[in-house]
C-alpha cells in the first residue's frame, strides 16, 4: 500500500478548524464536531469535518495521477460518510464505496488541531456495479484491480495476476506509466519502454 509519509504542505491548512473548547470532554463520540480537539488522544474517532483537514504533498501527487481515481470529492464524502476504520499500525482511515468502487482515505494527527489527510487509493467492491457506473469505463476497473494487485503484494513479480488484464491508457506507478495488453505477464512503460512485473520494481527503478 502507499503510505510513505510526506511533510506537511506548508499554508495548505486554509479554513482549519481552531476553535478549542476548554474543557470539552476527552473521548470524542464518532460524528463529534472538530470543537471536541481538547484532550483528543490518537484513538479517539478522527472528526467528520472535512474542512479540518490539510493535505501531505504526497496525497497531493497522486490525486493528479492518472489511474488513481481518488479526488477531493471522493475525500470529502468519506470522511463525512464512510466508515471508520482503526489499525493500531496504520491509525485511522476513512473506506465509503460508491459506484462498486471503495475509497480509502488514511488520516494522522487526528488528535491534534491539524489533522492531515496522507494518502488515499481505490479499490474495486463490485465490479460490475463499477463497469455499468458512468463516471468509470471497462478500462478503469482494470485499471484499479491491477494497481490494487500490485499494492497487495509489492515486492512479488505477479505475472499471472497482471495476465489477464488490459489497460491502454498509461497509469502511474512509482516513477513510470504503464499499460499492460491481455495475455501479457508484465506492464510496460510508456516512456521507458520498461516491463515490469512487479510494483518494488516500478517504484524503484528510474525512468529513462
Ligand atoms: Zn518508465
Amino acid at each position: 500500500m502507499d503510505q510513505v509519509v510526506a511533510s506537511r504542505r506548508d499554508g495548505s491548512g486554509a479554513g482549519k478548524a481552531l476553535d478549542i473548547v476548554p474543557g470539552a470532554p476527552a473521548g470524542a463520540n464518532e460524528g463529534a464536531s472538530s470543537a471536541s480537539h481538547a484532550r483528543r488522544s490518537a484513538v479517539d474517532p478522527p472528526v467528520r469535518d472535512p474542512t479540518a483537514y490539510a493535505f501531505t504533498d504526497h496525497f497531493l501527487d497522486r490525486v493528479t495521477q492518472p489511474g488513481r481515481y481518488v479526488t477531493f470529492d471522493a475525500v470529502r464524502e468519506a470522511i463525512v460518510h464512510g466508515q471508520l476504520r482503526w489499525s493500531t499500525t496504520d491509525g485511522w482511515r476513512f473506506a465509503y464505496t460508491d459506484d462498486g468502487v471503495r475509497y480509502v482515505i488514511v488520516v494522522e494527527d487526528t488528535e491534534t488541531p491539524s489533522p492531515v489527510v496522507v494518502t488515499g487509493w481505490t479499490e474495486i467492491v463490485d465490479p460490475e456495479a463499477a463497469r455499468t457506473a458512468r463516471r468509470f469505463d471497462a478500462t478503469d476497473v482494470e485499471t484499479i484491480e491491477l494497481r490494487s494487485a500490485l499494492s497487495a503484494r509489492s515486492e512479488e513479480r505477479i505475472p499471472d495476476e497482471i495476465r489477464p488484464r488490459e489497460v491502454d491508457r498509461p497509469f502511474t506507478v512509482g516513477n513510470h506509466r504503464v499499460r499492460t495488453d491481455i495475455g501479457d505477464g508484465y506492464v510496460v512503460c510508456a516512456d521507458c519502454n520498461g516491463r515490469f512485473r512487479s510494483k518494488a520494481t516500478l517504484t524503484t527503478r528510474h525512468c529513462r
